[in-house]
Formats: C-alpha cells, sequence, structure tokens
C-alpha cells in the first residue's frame, strides 16, 4: 500500500472498472495487502470509518445476542451507513468493498503494535465476518468457501441416509427433518478442532461431518490463526512503519482512538456556573470525573495529569476561561498553593491527553470499585453487572451501565467515547439545556452575569485587568506544568 496525493485516487478511478475482478466476493479473509496508490485523506476516513464499525461490533456484542435480530438490523444499519458492504448480494459495491479492503489493512498497522490492541482488533473482525458470513445464501457461501480455499466436500445424499443415526446423536441442535434438509460436509479434522472439542459434530476415518449451520465456526478458526499470523508478521515490520514520519502519527491516533465530535471546541461556554459544579458532578459527570472532583474539592490538590483531564474536561462542559481561573484559584489557595502558581494552558490542550485518562473502570481494584458504586447507591445488581463487564475489559460498556442506573434508562442509545459526551448525554437525559437555565436564572444568575461583565471589561480600570488576566493566565501555566 503506498499513500500519495488526490490524483492519483483519479487515475485510480478511470481503471476502477477493469479492477472489479479484484474482489469477486463481498466477503474477503484479506489475504493480499492494497497494491494500489491510496490517498491520505482517504487513508484516514476508511480507517476512522472502520473503527467507528468494530465499536459498534464490539457495543453490540456484549448488549445483544449475536444471533438476534436486534443485533443483525443494527450491524447492517452501520454497514450501510458507513459505507461498507451491507448485503453480501449486492453485485456493485465496488466502492464498499475497496473501502473494506483497505480499511482492514490500514487498522491492521495501528492494532499489532500491542498484544492488548491486536485481542480486540481479532475479536471485533471476527464478529464482524461471523456476521457477515451468516448473511450470505447458501450459494454465496459455497462460492466464498471455494474462494477462501476452504471447499469442503458435501457428502451425498446415499450417504447421509446411511449415516444419520449418527449424524443425529452427534450433532446438537437438530431435529431429524433439519438434519435431513441440512448439506454436511466432510472436513479434515485440523479445521474442526473446536466443533471436535466441543463433541458437537461426528467424526469417521478421520473426518469431521459437519452441517452447514456449523461451517461458520471452522471458516471464523479458519480467519482466526491467519489474521493472528498476520498481525504478528505485521508488529514485526513495525519499526520501518514508525519510520515514516507521515504515517507514525496517524496509525497511533487511530489505536487510541476517539472518533466522536472535538469536545475542546466549546460549544457551550458560558452555560454553566461554577456553583453548579458540585450539583452536576453528582448528576452528570462520568466516574473518572467524579471522582478528580471529588479529590479536588477534599485535597484541594490534583496531580498533573489529573489537573490536566478535569481542566479540559472543564472546559468541554462550557466553563468559561474566567471562569476556570476563578475555580482553580479558589482550590488553591485552600490547598495553600502560591497563587501566582495558580495556571492553565486552558487553549493548548488536545483531546489526546484526555483518551490516556485513568478509567476507574479500567484501573481500580473490583473491591474498590464496587464499594465505591456502592457508596453512590448504585443497586447490588447494576454492581454486578458493572463488575462483570470490568471483568471481561468493558470498560466503556461498564461506563455506559453506569450512565443507565444512575439515569434510569434502559438503553443508553450511544456509543461512548469521550467523558464529555457523557456529560453532554447526561443533560440532554436531564432536559439539561432547560434544567440548567432554570438553576442559572435562579441562583447561578450573579455568577453568570459577572462572567459576562468581565468578558465585557465593565471593570474600572480594564488595562490593569488584562494586564492581571495574562500574568494569571503564564502563571496558569507554571501550574499545570508541575507535578
Ligand atoms: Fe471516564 Fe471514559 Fe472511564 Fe467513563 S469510560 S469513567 S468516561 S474514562
Amino acid at each position: 500500500m503506498e499513500f500519495s496525493s488526490g490524483r492519483a485516487r483519479q487515475k485510480h478511478s478511470r481503471l476502477g472498472g477493469d479492477r472489479r475482478e479484484l474482489y469477486p466476493h463481498s466477503l474477503q479473509f484479506y489475504l493480499e495487502p492494497p497494491t494500489e496508490n491510496v490517498p491520505l485523506v482517504e487513508f484516514e476516513s476508511f480507517a476512522i470509518d472502520r473503527l467507528k464499525l468494530l465499536k459498534v461490533v464490539e457495543n453490540l456484542g456484549v448488549s445483544y445476542v449475536r444471533s438476534s435480530e436486534s443485533y443483525r438490523t443494527k450491524l447492517e444499519s452501520e454497514l450501510r451507513k458507513l459505507k461498507f458492504p451491507y448485503r453480501a448480494l449486492a453485485e456493485d459495491d465496488y466502492e464498499a468493498r475497496r473501502k473494506d479492503h483497505i480499511s482492514h489493512f490500514i487498522l491492521r498497522l495501528a492494532y499489532c503494535q500491542s498484544e492488548d490492541l491486536r485481542r480486540w482488533f481479532l475479536q471485533q473482525e471476527m464478529d464482524l465476518l461471523r456476521y457477515r458470513f451468516n448473511e450470505l445464501t447458501d450459494s454465496l457461501r459455497q462460492k466464498f468457501l471455494e474462494h477462501v480455499n476452504l471447499s469442503f466436500e458435501a457428502i451425498s445424499e446415499d450417504l447421509k441416509n446411511e449415516l444419520v443415526n449418527e449424524l443425529y446423536t452427534s450433532t446438537p441442535g437438530l431435529t431429524m427433518t433439519k438434519l435431513k434438509e441440512q448439506m454436511f460436509y466432510k472436513v479434515g479434522l485440523a479445521d474442526a478442532v473446536d466443533l471436535f472439542r466441543a463433541r458437537r459434530v461426528f467424526i469417521k476415518d478421520g473426518f469431521a461431518f459437519v452441517p452447514l449451520k456449523d461451517i461458520d465456526a471452522i471458516v471464523l478458526n479458519n480467519y482466526r490463526t491467519k489474521l493472528s499470523k498476520a498481525l504478528a508478521l505485521t508488529a514485526r515490520s513495525l519499526p520501518s512503519i514508525q519510520s515514516d514520519e507521515r504515517l507514525q502519527p496517524l496509525l497511533s491516533h487511530l489505536s487510541h482512538s476517539y472518533v466522536g465530535p472535538d469536545y475542546s471546541v466549546q460549544k457551550n461556554t458560558g452555560k454553566i456556573s461554577l456553583e453548579q459544579i458540585d450539583a452536576l458532578s453528582v448528576k452528570s459527570f462520568p466516574l473518572c470525573m467524579r471522582q478528580l472532583h471529588k479529590a479536588l474539592r477534599d485535597n484541594h490538590h490534583l496531580r498533573h495529569g489529573g489537573r490536566m483531564q478535569y481542566g479540559l474536561f472543564l472546559k468541554g462542559i462550557g466553563l468559561t476561561l474566567e471562569q476556570a481561573l476563578e475555580f482553580w484559584k479558589k482550590e488553591f489557595i485552600r490547598g495553600k498553593v502560591d497563587a501566582d502558581k495558580i495556571g492553565n494552558n486552558y487553549t493548548v490542550l488536545c483531546y489526546q491527553s484526555i483518551v490516556k485518562i485513568r478509567c476507574p473502570f479500567r484501573h481500580s481494584d473490583p473491591e474498590l470499585l464496587k464499594q465505591k458504586l456502592q457508596s453512590y447507591k448504585i443497586p447490588p445488581s447494576g454492581i454486578t453487572q458493572i463488575l462483570e463487564l470490568v471483568k471481561g475489559m468493558h470498560y466503556q460498556l461498564a461506563c455506559q451501565k453506569y450512565f443507565e442506573l444512575t439515569h434510569d434508562v434502559d438503553d443508553v442509545g450511544f456509543s461512548l467515547n469521550h467523558p464529555n459526551q457523557y456529560f453532554a448525554e447526561s443533560q440532554r437525559q436531564l432536559g439539561g439545556g432547560r434544567e440548567l437555565k432554570k438553576e442559572l436564572s435562579n441562583s447561578g444568575n450573579s455568577q453568570q452575569k459577572s462572567n459576562s461583565q468581565e468578558s465585557m471589561n465593565s471593570n474600572s480600570t480594564p488595562t490593569s485587568s488584562n494586564t492581571t488576566a495574562d500574568a494569571e493566565l503564564e502563571g496558569l501555566e507554571a501550574y499545570f506544568t508541575e507535578d
């Protein structure tokens, strides 16, 4: 795969008609990397779309039974929305197939970098393939098997009738009628290890007799082996990829990636007052920010990372610069910090700081997490569900569950990616805008007023006010960079 400017894409489009044969099936094992030039803009957008897709696959896999109608409908709609092949039957979906192919290989590069990333990627790709394979018609399934060299021999009707009793007793989940309708395949034992181990298949003369309905297990097993090997190989070639200065930032961004809106762009500036923060931290902050807020209130101090993360979060929920100055100043004066050192590099943090956040679901000892949740009055059944999700390493889903329990909703209806997203959704759920406005007009109005007055320089000595603000900003920077 080469990377290029937009011109190469035009050339590629002209050749598109000739290259349809590159993707004879909407489904693939991604055995060969793309050989065409990929414009950098496309490179990034393809990768982000696939990441979105895999995150949806992860969420659905935890929230729904994989074979259920809801799972399939939701996944199909996501594939359709992101313009990946969503119906194996669609004939003319060359662009979608190409996007599928290229984006898989880009994420392979980004997600081969550590054991955790590899495991996550493998799991989501397997689930995606399982869904797509099961959506194929019988004849397309057969074609695909041949295409990936898994062309197992179907046994004859005569042989099936001869073995009917053995097949019936050794193949769970099939009534006699269904068994008679199913095609059975002779599969080498090495390809049917999982079915064999689970005692779900009839074995004779070194072959497993696998019904069509279980062929997906074989296909997935085969795919898993191939993809794990490929990821290990890609990881070995990382040093050369990492030396590409155009590629490396993109790849590392993707593997930490967060794919929602940019919350560093303030939309709600000035809509909340400092007096509201304590109440909001209980109602609308995700657990990570609730803890930081509490630690700050209790100790009047946060360590460097915490200050950065919490500062950025507060900015994202709409604190103005003046409010931020006042907020941190009050806390640190209480904490006997030299007032000159009150600082804030409020405008320069990037969201990457926040994705490296210490997530309490991920980093807390389960027993401590349990106690914390109990102290927040989360019901025992909810705590059990959260701890189960944590055990399965589904930290964001644990956070979503926490949201459901604290907002009394059955389904959050969004896929969580960012602490500020949590806040925004919470406010929406609680009728946020309205509620905030009401609170503002009652109690916090004075705060709001003073902020807008400040920003309009109603201070009697505007010049000295500016100078003070400048000095404070300089000091803030120092504060935020010390530990
Ligand atoms: Fe915070 Fe994200 Fe963890 Fe939720 S999942 S507690 S928002 S870091």
